[in-house]
């Protein structure tokens, strides 16, 4: 593959953010709004923001089907909160009627933390990393069952939460519950893209 393009879906969310990490690790990032673009793209990355208002923007700009079907069809996603909402196959806490795009065979509980702990930061290990990555969580998700395929990326080590699963991984889609383009630490934009370039 020469230079794969990665889109970012664009009608909710940080997407400046992931479009510069993306530039750092040396893939095209690509705003995502409607079909046509999509189908452009070697993999997607579903920011952060709220994932009830992507899912009804997704529905209203025609992108919730065609999101579903290449995700279903093996497109390498990344989802970043809200966005591992959105690649969930199943969540608590959701509004009554919100819908995922789904693909990832894991529950997430939406705003997992509580509201004394809205947001907050923490250092986390994974083992594909040499050093911890400092992660920053904002009303964020966490993981509460994961399926058979998924891999667990990185836990909470400490604190009320410690234990709780906030990254995963099956196949070609990868998930976090903070937000990884948010302190300029590029590695899990750099894991992403080799997943596109592996495809
Ligand atoms: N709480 C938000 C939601 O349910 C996610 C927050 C975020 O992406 N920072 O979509």
């Amino acid at each position: 593959m020469s230079k794969p393009v990665v889109g970012v879906f664009a009608l909710q969310g940080n997407v400046r953010e992931h479009l510069a990490m993306l530039a750092q690790v040396g893939v095209e990032g690509r705003a995502v709004r409607r079909p046509s673009e999509l189908a452009e793209v070697d993999g997607l990355v579903l920011p952060g923001g709220e994932s009830t208002t992507m899912d009804k923007l997704a529905r209203a700009f025609d992108l919730f089907e065609p999101l579903q079907k290449r995700i279903a069809d093996g497109m390498p996603t990344f989802g970043t909160c809200a966005g591992m909402i959105m690649l969930a196959n199943e969540i608590n806490g959701g509004i009554e009627g919100q819908e995922t795009l789904g693909g990832l065979d894991v529950t997430v509980r939406r705003n997992a933390f509580g509201r004394q702990v809205d947001s907050f930061e923490a250092d986390l290990d994974f083992a594909a990393l040499d050093t911890p990555y400092h992660a920053v969580f904002i009303r964020a998700p966490w993981v509460e069952r994961v399926g058979l395929d998924v891999e667990t990326l990185a836990t909470v080590t400490e604190g009320p939460a410690a234990g709780r699963i906030v990254a995963v991984r099956q196949d070609r889609l990868l998930a976090t519950s903070f937000h990884p383009e948010m302190t300029g630490d590029a590695r899990l934009h750099g894991l992403f893209a080799e997943i596109v370039r592996g495809q």
